[in-house]
């Protein structure tokens, strides 16, 4: 077989780096299957090209065009998936652990693109919050806004998931607005390389956007700035290194850690050896144990069971490792494949002899295995290894040392509280599951636990079936832990975007705020001239475009009118007697929804025109009764815009109903769609 060379992507070119190139063996049987070398890369000229020439194009990009691209790339790694799977196997991977890598990194690729197109706004910055008023007059206004970090975005990832654990950090970061410079782990380079030759060759990255550096970070981090973001997934060990880097530090370069972490499963105390959690706990043990031979920074290094059916539970889960097949994942027999490497088998060996000082070696083997398709002396092949830890109180290894393997650990728990105090002597992890159908343990797990954990799942007879289970991290949801598991957030929907933009809270005039944040303000002056904002076209409405409305009075017979015609009867609008009685209301009143009836027909311009349709309303409050006799009247403006497609986009209206008096009586946004 000929041996590839891994090759750097460096200011718009594929670059080779100097020898001697280190070699990148086959999992499987040692072969040489690559070679990695970034000698002679001048690392600052890296960081340079990323933010001065990749940083200002993404930044001209809007969030849709990001969103866009996003998906697209999605859509190509899906496309060529084919590529990446026929090199999956050399880091022992099998066809399942790679759809996790591959498809599962092209997931979340299009997890972000749509919530980048959904939830972002049009433009280039994100509103925080709701504006906050500083002023008696409101002349001096508060907001505060996110633009993207103007520096470079280096992401250092792990081995175990070359694809998706790269694709993790890209998706928020180009959503952001930030280019990458992403350093794979040497091992498994040859998968990061293909999956970004992928990307470059739709063309549609603009230069700079991501480069990649695939072996040895030389002095990278030597040239960091406070406009960078170092993103690390990997060892705790490392991950204290960088994290402690004389220029990070000096520079205050925000550090995004995700690294080892001593997940916790609990099988709660409302199980029975009948009861479908228990079954489905012991498949979601086994199955952390095998995919990715345990190499996954979520697998489930401690299971806690109820002490009266730790023997059951152990023995159901040796009886299902049984039937793992380990070997050759080409073999189409195989369910579990080899470890990365046989450094990796070698640590894992040695973390396991540190942990059997707290726990037994309960199933498999630390030296043998029966290997399907190879040669166990030649790939790093290790049997599913089970532990048992009687005293996980005063263990000593068992809740700090990661055996990055198929290696898990069973251990009793007296109480609920018990398990819990158990769980948390990880100092912070990635995620617990608890396998529990009841409401009350839910309840108690989340107030005491969840400090120390990024995700919990509650599963069960009820949810299993559509469960994502234990061990994967989704991209809406945060992936990150506190403490011991790096104190990060890599995903999380819209919040990991956020990570590579600076939050700034911005002071002026509400008509300021408007034109910075392309959103109109309360308080900033509007364009009341006709014609009726409904009759213009998407793009052309403009921020603040107004209709105000003629008043219109409410009698006491549009109200019970109202009532028998919608059947909403409440006393509130129908006697006097019983109205007069509750501390809200003066007498009868009018319904809310007679309020937001008659305010449409105000502000409504009926003809055939731009607005195709009204899709909800968001914020509504009713700020004061209107009694039989107020008058009120609409204010309508257009408040912010966001294209959606080639014909129509969506408009947010901000809604003012005021009485006779002008003081509020409801207040809302409006979404309607409109052509262009
Ligand atoms: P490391 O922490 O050694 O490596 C992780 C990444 O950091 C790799 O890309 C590595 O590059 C890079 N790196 C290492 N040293 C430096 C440095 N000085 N400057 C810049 N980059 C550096 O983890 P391993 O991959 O060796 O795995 C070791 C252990 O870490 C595992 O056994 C496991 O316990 C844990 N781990 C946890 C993961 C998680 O997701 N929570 C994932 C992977 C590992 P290179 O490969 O080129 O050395």
């Amino acid at each position: 077989m000929t041996v590839a060379l891994i090759e750097n992507y460096i200011a718009g070119k594929w670059t080779a780096g100097a020898s001697p190139a280190e070699d990148v063996v086959s999992a499987v049987d040692g072969s040489v299957v690559a070679q990695s070398s970034t000698k002679g890369i001048n690392f600052a000229a890296v960081l340079d090209h990323a933010r001065n020439v990749g940083g200002p194009a993404l930044r001209k990009m809007t969030f849709s065009e990001r969103a866009a691209m996003l998906k697209a790339l999605g859509a190509a790694i899906m496309e060529r998936k084919e590529e990446l799977y026929e090199i999956n196997g050399w880091s022992g991977a099998t066809r399942r652990d790679g759809w996790s890598d591959i498809e599962g990194g092209a997931g979340t690729l299009f997890a972000m693109a749509s919530k980048g197109k959904i939830e972002l706004p049009e433009g280039h910055l994100i509103v925080d919050g709701p504006v906050e008023r500083l002023s008696r007059e409101g002349t001096f206004v508060g907001q505060h806004v996110y633009t993207p970090l103007q520096g470079a975005a280096i992401h250092i990832n792990a081995f175990n998931f070359p694809v998706w654990g790269m694709l993790e950090k890209l998706g928020p970061t180009l959503l952001a607005g930030m280019p990458a410079v992403v350093k794979p782990a040497t091992p498994t380079a040859y998968l990061a390389e293909k999956a970004v030759r992928i990307m470059l060759e739709t063309g549609l990255l603009p230069e700079g956007a991501v480069q990649l550096i695939a072996g040895s970070a030389g002095d990278l981090l030597d040239h960091v700035t406070g406009q960078d973001v170092v993103a690390f997934t990997g060892s705790a060990s490392t991950a204290g290194k960088l994290r402690t880097h004389p220029r990070v530090i000096a520079e205050g370069t925000r550090f995004v850690a995700e690294q080892d972490s001593l997940n916790s499963c609990v099988l709660g105390p409302d199980a029975t050896p009948d009861s479908p959690e228990f079954d489905l706990f012991v498949k979601e043990v086994v199955r952390e144990m095998t995919v990715k031979a345990g190499q996954k920074c979520t697998a489930i290094r401690r299971a806690f069971v109820p002490a009266a059916l730790l023997d059951t539970v152990q023995a159901a889960i040796a009886t299902a490792l049984a039937k793992v097949q380990v070997g050759n994942p080409s073999e189409k027999e195989t369910r579990m494949g080899a470890l990365v490497s046989l450094a990796q088998r070698e640590d894992v060996r040695e973390k396991v002899k540190l942990l059997m000082q707290d726990a037994k070696l309960v199933y498999g083997s630390l030296e043998t295995v029966d290997v399907l398709g190879a040669d166990l002396g030649k790939g790093a092949f290790l049997s599913p290894i089970l532990l048992r830890c009687e005293t996980p109180a005063t263990a000593k290894y068992i809740h700090d040392v990661e055996a990055f393997g198929p290696v898990s650990t069973v251990m009793p728990y007296d109480t609920l509280e018990g398990a819990i105090e158990y769980c948390k002597l990880g100092k912070g992890s990635l995620v617990m599951s608890v396998f529990t159908a009841s409401n009350e343990v839910a309840a108690d797990v989340v107030m005491n636990a969840g400090a120390f954990h990024g995700r919990i799942a509650f599963i069960n007879r009820d949810n299993a079936a559509e469960s994502t289970g234990h061990g994967s991290p989704l991209p809406v949801l945060v992936h990150g832990g506190p403490g011991r598991a790096g104190g990060g957030e890599e995903l999380g929907g819209i919040r990991s975007v956020k990570h590579y933009m600076q939050r700034t809270a911005i002071q002026a005039t509400p008509e300021m705020l408007s034109a910075v944040t392309r959103t109109w303000q309360p308080g900033a002056p509007v364009d009341s001239a006709a014609p009726h904002p409904f009759r213009l076209k998407f793009g052309e409405l403009e921020i603040g475009k107004t209709v105000e409305t003629e008043a219109r009075t409410i009698t006491l017979e549009d109200i019970e009118h109202f009532a028998h015609f919608t059947g909403d009867t409440f006393y509130a609008h129908m006697d006097e007697e019983a109205a007069k009685a509750n501390p809200f209301f003066p007498g009868r009143v009018a319904h809310g929804y007679l309020i937001l009836s008659f305010a449409a027909g105000l502000f409504v311009s009926p003809e055939p025109g731009p607005v195709l349709a009204n899709y909800g309303l968001e914020g509504l409050r009713f700020e004061k009764p209107v009694s039989p006799g107020d008058a009120i009247k609409v204010r309508l403006t257009a408040k912010s815009k966001k294209s959606r497609n080639a014909d129509y986009g969506e408009v947010e209206w901000d809604v003012l109903v005021t009485n006779q008096e002008d003081a509020p009586v409801a207040r809302y946004t409006l979404l309607t769609m409109n052509a262009k």
